[in-house]
């Protein structure tokens, strides 16, 4: 296993972090906790020392069931990470008491890294105003948690403020070899490297899209490497970040696991030629948009409540990914009826706007009949 010090708090994590969100599941969604179990041990006997977890995962079941797994080994041998989620806190007492629950579900005296789960612009905001900081400063002064940081979902400019508001021991941001632009993106991983703080890395494989290419598009991997999975390309992206100094995987199978593993176990850095392999696949993956939409909003508000850039974000994935599973819960679970783009009545107004000049009233129709029919299958 390649592990990487974080200078600024002298600790060294596995390169390869596990991510307890998606652990096998029996039919009535809970967790299969025997499977996962495997999977669990098979990685800390691969040298995985640092697991993530959250309040929220499994519909709360995940911190229990890592705590009790993890409980078998030596304290000091492991490093577990959780979240205080930020949506739940209204005043002060809230984060106090969800911090001591999140302690007794996982069984342990302290938290090795504590963070504010999916901080963005309004609940960054919240969680200052009610001095959750101070807070959260006082639990790691007392040692009940050993190091204090962030998860992020907004745009640059707030992961930016948030930052650069105060000397944080870590932080972790979304990054794959398609979202360098996307939320704090590449310029956030590089202003985190300047400010010395190491970074955690969420979705490396973009949920599972890129480790399920299309066919024609994974070729180029294949021709370099034909045993290597389209995941371990994504990861080892990743990897070849230095101040990337864990990647989290949320592993749902035995074979996750293992070729993680391998992907990690004397991890090698993408080379010149594969990182060029990268950048092709890069190019096709994108080459697939349906539109050219860049989210940069100029359009928005639309009067009549569509969200017109999120309408397109989800189009331009299946696109590129032709991942039915995602845009089943993008678009059939996630996004508000309100928000969709069968509420456009056609005024026009936000063609007016759009500095790449869509047909988005044409491309508006296209995006609610295709993706019913998609969730519809
Ligand atoms: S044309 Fe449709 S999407 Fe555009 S502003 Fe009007 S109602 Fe909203
Ligand atoms: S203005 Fe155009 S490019 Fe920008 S978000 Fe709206 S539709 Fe997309």
């Amino acid at each position: 296993m390649d592990y990487r010090k974080m200078d600024n708090i002298g600790v060294n994590t596995s390169l390869l972090g596990f991510g307890c969100m998606r652990f096998p599941t029996l039919e009535n969604g809970k967790i299969n906790e025997p499977e996962a179990e495997k999977m669990l041990d098979t990685a800390f006997a691969g040298g995985v020392n640092y697991y993530d977890t959250a309040y929220v995962y499994h519909d709360g079941a995940s911190e229990a069931f890592t705590g009790r797994v993890l409980n078998k080994y030596d304290r000091k041998s492991y490093m577990v990470a959780t979240k205080l989620p930020c949506w739940e806190v209204k005043t002060l007492a809230d984060a106090s008491r969800l911090f001591e629950e999140q302690l007794k579900r996982l069984d342990k005296d302290y938290i090795d890294f504590y963070l504010l789960h999916s901080l963005g612009k309004d609940s960054w905001k919240k969680m200052v105003d009610l001095g959750v900081i101070e807070f959260c400063e006082k639990l790691k002064a007392e040692g009940r948690i050993r190091h204090f940081g962030f998860s992020f979902h907004d745009d640059y400019p707030v992961f930016e403020e948030i930052v650069s508001f105060r000397t944080w021991d870590f932080c972790q941001i979304q990054l794959n070899y398609m979202d360098t632009e996307e939320q704090a993106g590449m310029k956030g991983y590089l202003l985190a490297e300047k400010l010395g703080i190491p970074v955690i890395v969420m979705e490396p494989v973009k949920g599972s899209s890129l480790a399920n290419l299309p066919d024609d598009i994974s070729r180029v991997f294949r021709n370099l490497r034909p045993d290597a999975t389209a995941a371990s390309w994504a990861l080892r992206w990743v990897g070849s970040l230095p101040n990337a100094k864990v990647i989290l995987s949320g592993m749902t199978t035995m074979e996750h696991v293992t070729d993680n593993l391998k992907t990690f176990t004397y991890f090698k850095p993408l080379n010149k030629e594969e990182k060029k392999a990268v950048e092709e696949v890069t190019k096709s993956l994108q080459s697939r948009v349906n539109n050219g939409c860049t989210s940069c909003r100029y359009c928005m508000p639309c009067p009549f409540g569509v969200d017109i850039p999120g309408n397109f974000h989800i189009w331009n994935g299946y696109g590129i990914y032709q991942n039915v599973g995602a845009v089943k819960w993008e678009w059939g679970t996630e996004m508000a009826d309100a928000s969709k783009a069968k509420n456009c009545t056609e005024c026009g107004v936000c063609e007016d706007a759009c500095p790449q000049r869509l047909h988005i009233r044409d491309d508006l129709k296209k995006v609610q009949s295709g993706l019913d029919a998609l969730c519809a299958k």
